[in-house]
């Protein structure tokens, strides 16, 4: 049986490589950016597997090959609209073609959200990252920023103050939005300098970033503008997870993540089943995306035996 696979991260890869080896015959919308969020990055060394880690972009085309060596049919194109209001679901392609299907697996990610400066995507790789746990090594015994006052940006800070020799936590408001428990670590870490009232309005540096400019208390009185060498600028305003497709169907949360029930991929709709950072607000790590990929691929099939 034709199931269709929607993205081609670690959760949409592993579903496919887990249906195609019990027999089913999965394809996978590829989307615009095969491979996911993790292409954005270099070298992968959580990654289980790999001692000397893995280029991110080959794990994920080994991933898709695996996953076309199990079987899987790759479509590299977009989906632009989507009728889940039946069984069996329609699809719509970005030339026209359409899919039906019974059994629908979303694995379509979440995109992380930059600050919109054009120099971030100059540097991206080179000193610009979104993803502390990702990168973070890379800046061991360096200077580093983290922008953001939420839970993301507090736990971020505190994981590279423990890497980096100095992390300045570059915050809008006047306040921290993040727990108390997560404000407080920041707070008692020596190594942690938090910049409030200060947005960045540029990036500099020649091949690699070397410094940001800042922007204090804009448009207030005493408004002041700086600039602040570092190494490395991770972004922590949140993540947008790519479920607009299937919000007028699918249970979301505030944010937009699809609600599934408990550990299991389940959606609301029989059939149809959310894997990887599109239902993940907290973990967000590709291990995690292929461990729910599997899941999905099981909780799938059993749907299937159960329809016989
Ligand atoms: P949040 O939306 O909670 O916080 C985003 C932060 O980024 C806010 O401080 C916001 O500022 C700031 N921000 C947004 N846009 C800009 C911008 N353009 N320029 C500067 N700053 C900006 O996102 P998080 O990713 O931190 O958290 C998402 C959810 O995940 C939350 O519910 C959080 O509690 C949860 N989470 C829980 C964790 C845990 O419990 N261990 C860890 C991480 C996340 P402002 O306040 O001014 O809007």
């Amino acid at each position: 049986m034709k199931i269709l696979i929607i993205g081609s991260g670690p959760a949409g890869y592993t579903a496919a490589i887990y249906l195609g080896r019990s027999g089913h015959q999965p394809i996978i919308i590829e989307g615009l950016q095969p491979g996911g969020q993790l292409t954005t990055t270099t070298l992968v060394e959580n990654y289980p597997g790999f001692p000397d880690g893995i280029d991110a972009t080959q794990l994920m085309d080994n991933m898709r090959q695996q996953a076309i060596n199990c079987g899987a049919q790759i479509v590299p194109n977009t989906v632009v609209e989507t009728d889940l209001s039946r069984q069996p679901y329609t699809i719509t392609l970005d030339d026209g073609q359409k899919f039906t299907t019974p059994v629908l697996i979303i694995a379509t990610g979440a995109t992380a959200k930059y600050l919109g400066l054009h120099e971030e995507q100059k540097y991206k790789g080179l000193g610009v990252s979104a993803c502390a746990t990702c990168d973070g090594f890379f800046y061991r015994k360096k200077i580093v920023a983290v922008v953001g006052g939420g839970d993301t940006a507090c736990e971020e800070a505190t994981y590279l103050a423990g890497l980096a020799n100095k992390v300045y936590l570059i915050v809008r408001k006047s306040y921290l939005r993040a727990s108390h428990a997560m404000q407080q670590r920041v707070f008692d870490n020596p190594k942690i300098d938090i910049l409030f009232e200060t947005n960045v309005t540029s990036l500099y540096g020649n091949e690699a970033l070397e410094g940001l400019k800042l922007i204090h208390r804009k448009g207030e009185p005493d408004q002041s503008t700086s600039e602040l060498a570092v190494d490395g600028l991770f972004l922590a305003i949140g993540h947008q997870p790519n479920s607009e497709l299937f919000r007028p169907w699918l249970q979301t949360d505030e944010q937009g993540y699809i609600i599934t029930q408990g550990i299991t991929p389940l959606t609301n709709l029989p059939g149809i089943f959310a894997a990887g950072d599109v239902a993940d607000p907290t973990y967000r790590q590709a291990i995690n995306a292929a461990a729910s990929g599997c899941r999905a691929a099981i909780e799938a099939e059993r749907y299937l035996q159960s329809c016989i």
